[in-house]
């Protein structure tokens, strides 16, 4: 009778599973074990929006699992720690899991590598549907612009979709510890889990994706993200399925998962451009914390930008158009190091991702990836674009929600308890243009 343990971590889900799926047909029973690290607590990134997430992510994980005949077995402590420990209590010869991109992932793997050796087997096209490292240009470990790199990623091959298990064989008797989940959630935050994921992603209409992405009254986004980020859903399943679907919102979704990809593979190749400047930068670090603060707080006074972070601090979540902005006007409006941003959006973002949230502050901050990195986003002109209305600012901010269209947007509105502009509207390019704050 052989035993394996199927170690989840930024895959949890049973559909198109390959670590789950090579332990199911590789052994007589399965392990099925999550394991929560107190190292990812002291590193701050076990947030209340992601830790009652990830709650909802295990409950369902084992409800789907004991309908199969199986259970979910969480520890917490040191996942290689734990990951030997049950081996030893269960007989098990064998450990996959999937290989992540972090630094944090990287030194998990490295040490379940000295405890198991050849037994245990990593699947890279899990967590991303091309893995990092897997296309290249030549003479480098990864790409550094996108345009080429989702020329390739179309061109590359792509795993099947695996099915999810019919039945599991679980030894029994095994000891479970519960999630802690302290601190309190967004009043917002959507539901965790796989079945939660596959049922917004049946809901949501693909076809009007090209047209709508950009429009923030609109709020027509997928939405996916966290379930993407906990790997509830498989990007490669999604991809295939809206490869099947074609039309020009399939494709725009498409690209937008191979954004995803792209930045993944960036952080694989370098896992320091999670804290430094992946550009030869000055690596600047101003940082004013009023001005900071009311960022945050989304009392800039300018409502297009404090819409978004009120909708990040209210469901834990922002509008990708919104993220541009707030982050374009903290950056470079504002001219404050991209890192004190980055850390705030991960306190609250439920989809809050090492390699898409740093990465993207970079290519908006101009340190990164971007091939125009120093072209500033007006928060007035994009307001007017994408809110041409203003009902996405009136939603988010009721001390404005009595002012007619798009005239809401107009910053020193003098509206009872909203806040006069932070910065004067004729010079909101000139800090980052200058280069001092
Ligand atoms: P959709 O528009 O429906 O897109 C589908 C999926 O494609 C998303 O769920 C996501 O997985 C992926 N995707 C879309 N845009 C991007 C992008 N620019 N980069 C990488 N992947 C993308 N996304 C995160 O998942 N986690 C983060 O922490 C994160 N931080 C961000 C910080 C900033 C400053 C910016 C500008 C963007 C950030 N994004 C992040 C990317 C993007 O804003 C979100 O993925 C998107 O808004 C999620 O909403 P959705 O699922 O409705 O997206």
């Amino acid at each position: 009778m052989t035993v394996s343990i199927a170690l989840f971590t930024q895959d949890l889900r049973l559909h198109d599973n390959p670590v789950l799926h090579a332990a199911h047909t590789s052994a007589h029973q399965v392990v099925p074990l999550f394991v929560s690290d107190p190292a990812v607590e002291s590193a701050g990134f076990a947030t209340p929006n992601r830790q009652a997430f990830l709650s909802d992510c295990l409950a369902d994980l084992d409800a789907s699992l004991r309908a199969i005949g199986s259970r979910l077995t969480v520890r917490r402590g040191d996942a290689a720690e734990q990951t030997a420990r049950l081996a030893t209590e269960t007989g098990a010869s064998t450990v996959h899991v999937a290989s992540g991109v972090t630094g944090f992932a990287h030194r998990r793997e490295a040490r379940l590598r000295k405890a198991f050796g050849d037994r245990l087997h990593v699947h890279d096209a899990s967590v991303t549907v091309v893995p990092p490292g897997r296309i290249t240009p030549v003479g480098r470990d990864h790409y550094a612009v996108f345009t080429p790199y989702h020329r390739a990623w179309q061109e590359a091959p792509r795993r099947t979709v695996l099915a999810a298990p019919g039945a599991l064989r679980t030894p029994g008797g095994i000891r479970s510890d519960t999630l802690l989940v302290s601190g309190t959630a967004s009043p917002g935050l959507p539901p965790g889990g796989e079945s939660a994921g596959r049922a917004r992603w049946r809901a949501w209409d693909v076809d009007a994706y090209a047209d709508v992405h950009d429009d923030l009254a609109a709020d027509d986004t997928s939405r996916l993200s966290p379930y993407l980020h906990f790997g509830c859903l498989s990007p490669t399943e999604l991809v295939a399925h809206a490869l099947r679907h074609d039309g020009e919102g399939a494709r725009a979704f498409v690209r937008q998962l191979v954004w995803r990809d792209f930045h993944h593979q960036v952080l694989a190749a370098r896992p320091d451009a999670a804290r430094r400047d992946y550009r030869d930068h000055d690596d600047r670090r101003h940082h004013d914390e009023e001005e900071v603060e009311a960022w945050r707080q989304g009392r800039t006074g300018y409502p297009i930008v404090d819409a978004g972070m009120r909708q990040l601090a209210h469901e834990g979540w922002m509008h990708n158009r919104a993220r541009l902005i707030t982050a374009s006007f903290l950056a470079k409006s504002l001219y404050q190091d991209w890192r004190i941003g980055a850390a705030h959006f991960l306190s609250l973002l439920v989809d809050g991702d090492v390699a898409n949230n740093q990465l993207n502050w970079q290519w908006v901050a101009g340190t990164g990836t971007d091939t125009r990195p120093n072209r500033v986003l007006n928060p007035l002109r994009q307001a007017d674009r994408y809110d041409p209305d203003g009902a996405y600012v009136r939603r988010w901010i009721p001390e404005l929600a009595h002012l007619p269209g798009p005239a809401v947007h107009r910053p020193g509105l003098f509206a009872e308890g909203y806040p006069a502009p932070i910065i004067d509207p004729d010079t909101l390019t000139d800090r980052f243009r200058h280069g001092r704050p």
